[in-house]
């Protein structure tokens, strides 16, 4: 009881019964622990009155009163001052509807008859406190959802520059990867590309294959028709050789100067001429003049296709220099044609 003692009760008595407000009143006049502020009503109308003028630490409520019976009249107080402590005052008649009445939110009731000051005093302070704590717990409550918003909120903020900064990196990562003339893998791409398949290949002894492809006679289309027509004309192959390759987990890659490799993962070395073959008249059927050349009045390219299934510890360049082997025979050969290397690489 020590919170009650420091300060006054503002009580507000609603009870038409003279009598029993009489008693009551001189019951808390009576206590010397603690001070009540009493404001006295004999009608609903007008406790709601008093409640929305002024501000109450707990009411006193008779459920009977002239112009509101029963549960009614606790629940018209309640719907007003949903946070305010209500004590029930009864006769030993209506016990059962004050229960009732403290399963929809009333702090206690008090049994008239029975009520003595310490019964009052306890009842009233612990309806106080009870309400106090619910607050806190509200509070609380409040707290928890205020920090549950600004979480959300950060994790929204975090997530949004995440993605953010992950389209940056793939930005990035395509910058990095791609070659600028062209517009297809560059060689850091290829080489990254190729130990990782490579490694794949060793694992589960399955066949790469690869075709080095170079123009023929590119300088002299330089020389021919200046070098940034070269530059264009080289986009067109390479953009050709990438359509031409229809598996997502192939990839095309500028090698160097006017050459490209194709890597076929899982393709074994009869698969890998059907590829070759497919490209060399796909870039036939551009129809590139090239005047110059002594192979054929139209741009023509030469290929060399390697293919293995790596044995452990064997190195992925070993596999590029045997595809450029074959390109090197497909060019003593009269160029404009497929070379296979033929034997199997070991390594
Ligand atoms: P071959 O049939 O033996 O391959 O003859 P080639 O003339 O194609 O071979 P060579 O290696 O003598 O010349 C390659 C030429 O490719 C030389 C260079 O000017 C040209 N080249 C390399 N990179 C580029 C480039 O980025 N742009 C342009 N326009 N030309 C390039
Ligand atoms: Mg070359
Ligand atoms: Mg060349």
């Amino acid at each position: 009881m020590s919170n009650i003692k420091q300060k006054q009760i503002k009580t507000l008595l609603v009870e038409n019964n003279q009598e029993d407000a009489f008693s009551l009143r001189k019951k808390l006049a009576d206590t010397r622990e603690v001070r009540f502020n009493l404001t006295h009503v004999e009608r609903l109308e007008k406790a709601l009155q008093c409640l929305q003028q002024e501000s109450f630490d707990v009411v006193l409520l008779d459920l009977s009163l002239p112009d509101s019976h029963g549960l009614a009249t606790f629940l018209s107080l309640e719907e007003i001052v949903p946070n305010l402590p209500i004590v029930l005052l009864t006769t030993l008649n209506d016990e059962s509807l004050a229960l009732e009445a403290i399963r929809q939110g009333a702090q206690d009731y008090l049994v008239k008859e029975q009520t003595t000051i310490n019964v009052l005093l306890r009842s009233i302070n612990y309806a106080i406190e009870r309400m106090h704590h619910v607050e806190k717990l509200f509070q609380s409550e409040e707290r928890l959802q205020q920090i549950n918003r600004e979480l959300e909120k950060r994790v929204k903020k975090c997530t949004f520059e995440l993605k953010y900064q992950n389209q940056e990196l793939k930005k990035l990562f395509l910058l990095a990867t791609t070659d600028r003339i062209t517009g297809i893998a560059n060689r850091y791409r290829l080489e990254d590309f190729l130990e990782r398949e490579w490694g794949d290949a060793i694992r589960n002894q399955v066949p790469l294959s690869i075709i080095m492809i170079d123009i023929d006679r590119f300088k002299l289309y330089n020389d021919t028709y200046g070098h940034p027509q070269g530059d264009r004309c080289l986009r067109q192959v390479a953009q050709t050789i990438d359509a031409t390759i229809k598996r997502s987990k192939d990839l095309v890659a500028r090698y160097g100067g006017e050459e490209f490799i194709v890597i076929l993962p899982n393709v074994d070395i009869d698969g890998a001429a059907v590829v070759a073959e497919n490209i060399r008249s796909q870039v036939k059927a551009l129809n590139i003049a090239h005047a110059t050349s002594e192979i054929s009045d139209r741009l023509t390219i030469s290929l060399g296709v390697a293919s293995t299934i790596p044995a452990h510890n064997s190195q992925a360049s070993n596999l590029i220099m045997t595809a450029d082997r074959a390109l090197y025979f497909a060019k003593q050969h009269g160029r404009n044609r497929i070379e296979i290397y033929q034997n199997q690489y070991q390594n």
